[in-house]
């Protein structure tokens, strides 16, 4: 068939298939996904969905019409299990398919815990896909205990949904601090207090030694010597990029799938976009997991499949719904030396992530105009003086006449 062969039916595959056509591209385009649904948004897999607020139609990034209008085959419920990269195809349950691009679009899996200390028991799940979601949905019924091992955005996001539904939620962090991986302390304690008050109880510096029952998980260990009667447990402890299918074909690997400016692998015929690619930053290479990275890093591979030859330069964003809470950060905290805070009446509340006088990062609760501003001026390397931020009285649009 030729054409180009996009492998993963996620965030990115679905948003580079459709930049493509937008460009004008009239060869074949081929998406091929293991999962057996359509190409999907992920977010409210732990927010509304897992609260069944959102509909699995709500959730779907196009309606399944749309590809076949669009003239992008989709070959679901299967994986690519091989890359020839002699012959130019791949192989989908025996079956090759040739390509004269291919573009891999894999994403990241979770991690899970091990077998040893009970990783295989029944009622133990992970948030990745809408099957997961859908297994353990059962599971949140009022009065229920729920472990969650993890202290990270889906792991809060799962303990806001089960609190809301009425369940009795333990939240463990092998950490220090909750978030401690991605936030400053601020937003941690921040967070921490969000949680408490809606009685879902946080111990962190705590990790769990094992999970123990039957068949079906019924008890958990903790470092600090205690016990816990659980009736079913989520595991949130981060995601490990999907390199199997590039490492098994040769491809080189960092961190992901290791990218030059463009998104081209180290074959020159092979692009990588999303949560499995890793590409260069500041002198080094980093891998980002959030929609706003699959997205751009997508349509920008697209371009340079089509020959635009653009360097791909990330300004990341994210949000976290917990509660009646909207979190929105914008640029990348790393390095960051000092966090001005910025708190409004109506509890708006902002932290403003320094490095010297130069703003690297934002996170924003409840305070859209704080990230609106925020996330123009990191975009365009612009940094207020700290006092500046800080005074509450000062509207910041002004800092963007500047
Ligand atoms: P994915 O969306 O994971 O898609 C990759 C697809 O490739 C998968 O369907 C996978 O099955 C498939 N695949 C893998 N290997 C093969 C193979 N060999 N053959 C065929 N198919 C294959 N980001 C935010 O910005 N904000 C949020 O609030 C947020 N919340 C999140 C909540 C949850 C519960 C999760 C799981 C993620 C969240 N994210 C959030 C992260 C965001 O969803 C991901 O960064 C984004 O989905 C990455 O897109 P992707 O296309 O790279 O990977």
């Amino acid at each position: 068939m030729g054409g180009i062969v996009i492998v993963g039916a996620g965030q990115a595959g679905a948003s580079l298939a459709a930049k493509l056509r937008s460009l004008g591209y009239e060869g074949a385009v081929t998406m091929i996904g293991e999962e057996p649904v359509p190409p999907y948004q992920r977010p409210p897999l732990s927010k509304t969905y897992l609260l069944g607020e959102t509909s699995l139609e709500q959730l779907y990034l196009r309606a399944p019409s749309y590809w076949e209008r669009l003239g992008v085959a989709l070959k679901l419920g299967a994986p690519v299990t091989a890359i020839d990269r002699a012959a130019k195809s791949v192989c989908i349950q025996g079956e090759h398919i040739s390509y004269d691009q291919l573009a891999l679009a894999t994403g990241s899996r979770p991690r899970r815990l091990p077998r040893a200390i009970g990783g295989h028991l029944q009622g133990v799940y992970t948030i990745r896909t809408l099957a997961d979601v859908d297994t353990m949905a059962a599971e949140f019924e009022t009065g229920r205990r729920l472990l969650i091992v993890g202290g990270g955005y889906i792991g809060l996001e799962a303990a806001a949904v089960g609190a809301k539904l009425g369940l009795k939620i333990t939240l463990i962090e092998m950490a220090p601090r909750i978030l401690q991986r991605v936030a400053a302390p601020e937003t941690s304690d921040y967070f921490r207090k969000v949680h408490a008050a809606h009685g879902v109880k946080i111990l962190e510096g705590v990790w769990l030694e094992r999970l123990t029952g039957e068949d079906r998980v019924s008890n958990a260990v903790l470092s600090d010597g205690s016990e816990l009667t659980v009736d079913f447990v989520i595991v949130g402890v981060g995601i490990t990029p999907e390199t199997l299918l590039a490492q098994d074909a040769g491809l080189d690997i960092e961190n992901g799938i290791r990218t030059d400016e463009f998104g081209r692998t180290s074959d020159p015929a092979i692009w990588a976009a999303g949560d499995c690619a890793s590409f260069p930053h500041q002198g080094g290479h980093i891998r980002l997991e959030n929609v706003g990275n699959a997205i751009d890093q997508a349509e920008i591979v697209a371009e340079n499949m089509l020959g635009a030859q653009k360097v791909y330069g990330a300004k990341p964003w994210f949000w976290s719904d917990q509660y009646d809470v909207k979190l929105q950060i914008t640029g990348l905290n790393a390095g960051y030396d000092r966090i001005v805070s910025r708190r409004s009446e109506g509890g708006a509340v902002s932290f403003w992530y320094y490095k010297g006088d130069t703003l690297l990062a934002l996170d924003a609760m409840n305070d859209a105009r704080a990230y609106m501003v925020g996330k123009r001026l990191i975009d365009a390397g612009i940094s207020p003086d700290p006092a500046v931020i800080a005074n509450v009285s000062i509207d910041l649009k002004s800092l963007l006449k500047a």
